[in-house]
Formats: C-alpha cells, structure tokens, sequence
C-alpha cells in the first residue's frame, strides 16, 4: 500500500523489456469416508495474531476459493455464494469464518451446518460431522447485505459511487464481500465471477476466463492461478477501457475508470503503459515475476491509497513512475512472500520502498547511498521517527511512514554493509526461496547472515528497533 501523501523518490526517466510466467495449481486430493475424529477440537475464532484477534481462524488452510457475487447498484446490495475448498489443520467439531455480511446459508460437503454469527466479523459453523485434519472438504456460504453500512476495527472499506464500485484495502477487505479466512498467512487460489449491468466490465485478479451475457446483465469469471492473501482480492465493477497485451508470455491486463476526466483518463492509459518494463527492471534484480500476468487498475473511487492487490495493483488516479515501481515491486514483496503476522509489515512496505529507491538510482535520481545518508539527516533531530519499533509498530501504526522509510534505510545500509553481490543475492534468494509463501524479520535476517557470513543482529536492532538515529558507522552501513 502507499498513500497519496507519502513520495519518496521524484519521478524518472525508464526503458526496456519483458517478463515470465507461471505455472498451475495442483488440485487436492480427497480421500473419501474417512473415520470420524474420536476427540474433535472447537476451532479459535482467530489465527492467533494479537494485532487482530479476530482475524483469520483456527484449525483451517483454506486451499482455494471460488466467490460468486452480484452488485446492484440501485439498491446497493451484494448478494453472494463463496466455495472454500478447506483443509482442516486439526479434528474439528466447529470452526469459524470471517464475513460482515448477514448470512443465509451454509453447507459443508454438500449437507446443510448449523450456523450463527457471535460477532459482527465472525461466522461460526458447526457441521453434521466433525471434520478431519488433512482430509478437504468443500464449504458454502450464501449471504447478502450493503457492504457501504458496514464497519469492522475502524475501516469502512466499501468504496462505491453511481457507476463504479471497488473493493481495495488492506488490512483487511475481504470479509466486506467473501467468506475468508482472513489473514495474510492463510493463502489460496481464486476464482472470482462478478455479475453487474452488461454495458460495465468486471475486473480482478489472474486471467479473464469467461464472460457470459444474460439479458441486461454480464457475469465475468476470473483465475488466480497462484497462492493469494485474502486482501490481496478485488474485484472492480464499472466502465473501463482495457488494453489487453502479452509480451514473452505475460499477460497484461490494465483498465481505466471512464468516470475520470479525460485529461485523467490518457494520463492514466499512458502510465499503466509502463508497468511492463518496470516489471522487466524489476525482474532482472529479484528473479522472474512470480504470477501469471501483470496490470493495473485507475479507479474514479476516491480511494486515497494505492493497493497492490495481485496481479494488477489498484491507482487512485494516474500513477507517478515511483508508485508504480512501489506497488509492482510489492509483487515479490507482500503477494509472493506474505507477512506471517501483521508485526512484519516492513517486510512489504520497506521492501517496496527501497525499490523505489534503488529504481531511481539507475534511471537518473540520487544514488541509493546518498539518499539514505540524507534520509537520515532530514530524520536525525526526528523524535517520533526513530521511536517506531519496525519489528513490532503496533497495529494502529503498521501504515506509519516510518514503516517505509525506515525499512528503506534499513535494506540501502545493509546493501552498503555486505556489498552490492551479496546484497542482490539475498533479495533474489529470499522471493525464490519463499516464492507463494511467506516470511518473517527473523527469517529475513537469518538468511541475510548466511549469505553475508556476518553475524548482524546488532545491525537490525539497531536500524529496526533503537528509538534513536544509528551511528554514523561502517558496521551501521552509513560509511
Ligand atoms: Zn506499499
């Protein structure tokens, strides 16, 4: 995510190519009557991230989803069918999904379950039989209901107006629109088919794979092939003009929002136009592009932020080139390695950061290590600056602006500490080694001292965790 406030880097000039592919899922297998558990566990109503308790659940890998849903823009009313294709990770007699909206019905492995709603945020189902750890089994939920009346820990995030609406946000999103186990941990594949008026389009994440008209109305199906956090889904439904291209067998896929200006709306198209060789720039320093196409999004929605959901990240308005390198950047870092706990978050939005940074510095802005030493000067007499634990911010603090750059300076001196090849090499080891999975600090810089052969906890406490400016040091990376 970056908001509109924050920019980091001025805008540059850029050239080059393309990009790689992808692979496809493996489907799960499901063995057929298995014995019933002798001693079935209740599951948590949370995954167990204290930012947010309630986030996520116990007991469950949710495998794939398949989300069905339809927007009326008259009555502002979403009316939907979500298939989880869940792996319980334990025996379990009753467990528990996330989703704001009031729900009809739900079946697990085609028979009806028992369900109530304890709280707004949770849905908490009790099947006729108690599931088995490890055998899969297909739940459903149908529900309905105005998503825009809907708050959940202080995010409104139904964004909608006359004629577009788009679900993006981060935290959280999904549970405004699908039943998710919500948390960044638990990834899956997607398919996503969004039903609205036949003169819009629907846009998501993946590939279109189908679009089906009926009378006045169109149903689009989308496919995401990879693993995908469940904030990371959006759909988008409104007018738009799409280009569609593929260069080296990536697909691309942008749309721009008619409902802007027209000044905004060539802007937008001209900018979306280089996503594929920032893609390219940034595939020759961290390894080859982890999805099956590639993208963005120009929403009319007053969004305030731009998102990097999968695949094709969301701009509110038409993107600077430094956004564009954020949230494309955000591809390997944040969508293919995914936090394990929220507390992580530098982990994505340092990362993008610094790529921001480093982008510059190839294609004409300041070199990377002049830019942290004045990065660091501007911050110096900062107090609040230097006062964010970035292993540990808090969950009301995980967008502060130290998260950014300070995660920036954090990467830009450990480049300067264990040099350029090393450096390179750990980035590139890190997104191949955890490629669709996820990661943690404490991963990070285990891998960090392997490839350097340098011990570096002081070093990440230091540039992480001290309230004060590190020194001036080489072992601080600033000489
Ligand atoms: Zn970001």
């Amino acid at each position: 995510m970056r908001s509109r406030a924050v920019r980091l880097v001025a805008p540059v000039l850029v050239l080059a190519v393309t990009a790689l592919a992808a692979l496809a899922p493996s489907s799960a297998a499901r063995p057929s009557n298995p014995m019933p558990p002798a001693r079935p566990q209740v599951g948590a109503s949370g995954i167990g991230d204290p930012y947010w308790p309630l986030d996520g659940n116990g007991g469950l890998d949710v495998r794939h989803y398949d989300i069905a849903v339809r927007y009326d823009f008259d009555t502002g009313r979403l009316t939907g069918t979500t298939t989880l294709r869940v792996r319980p990770t334990a025996d379990l007699s009753r467990f528990g999904l996330d989703l704001l909206l009031p729900v009809s019905t739900v079946t697990v492995d085609g028979r009806p379950a028992t369900f109530d709603k304890p709280a707004r945020h949770e849905l908490r189902i009790t099947p006729q039989e108690p599931l088995v750890r490890g055998t899969d089994v297909d739940v459903v939920v149908g529900y309905a209901g105005d998503p825009s009346r809907i708050s959940y820990a202080g995010e409104s995030r139904w964004l909608v107006g006359a004629d577009e609406v788009v679900t993006v946000g981060q935290p959280h999103m999904a549970p405004w629109w699908f039943a998710a186990n919500d948390h960044p941990r638990d990834k899956a594949t997607f398919d996503i088919t969004v039903t609205g008026p036949a003169s819009y389009q629907a846009v998501s994440n993946g590939l279109p794979v189908q679009r089906t008209l009926t009378g006045a109305e169109a149903t689009t199906h989308w496919r995401s092939a990879h693993p995908m956090t469940t904030y990371s889904a959006f759909f988008a439904l409104g007018r738009y003009d799409v280009e569609q291209t593929s260069r080296a067998g990536l697909a691309s896929y942008t749309a721009v929002s008619r409902s802007l200006p027209s000044s905004e709306r060539s802007r937008a198209a001209t900018s979306l136009r280089r996503t594929g060789a920032i893609t390219a720039w940034l595939e020759t320093r961290l390894g080859p592009y982890p999805f099956e196409s590639t993208g963005g999004l120009v929403t009319s929605q007053r969004v305030g932020y731009a998102l990097e959901n999968q695949t094709r990240p969301v701009y509110p308005g038409p993107p600077a080139r430094g956004l564009l390198v954020h949230e494309l950047a955000h591809q390997w870092f944040g969508d293919s390695v995914s936090l394990q706990r929220w507390r992580d978050i530098w982990l994505n939005e340092g990362f993008a950061t610094f790529m921001e940074v480093a982008y510059a510095e190839r294609h004409g802005g300041p070199s990377a290590q002049q830019w942290l030493r004045g990065a660091r000067d501007d911050q110096v007499g900062s107090r609040w600056f230097w006062r964010v634990d970035l292993t540990d911010p808090g969950a009301g603090r995980i967008f502060d602006p130290a998260v950014y750059q300070r995660g920036a300076m954090t990467l830009q001196a450990l480049r300067h500490r264990i040099g350029e090849r090393r450096f390179w090499r750990l980035l590139r080891t890190w997104t191949h080694d955890r490629r669709h999975g996820t990661g943690s600090t404490w991963a990070f810089r285990t891998l960090a001292e392997r490839i350097s052969g340098q011990q570096l906890d002081d070093f990440f406490s230091t540039w992480l965790r001290e309230p004060r400016p590190p020194a001036p040091t080489r072992s601080n990376g600033l000489h």
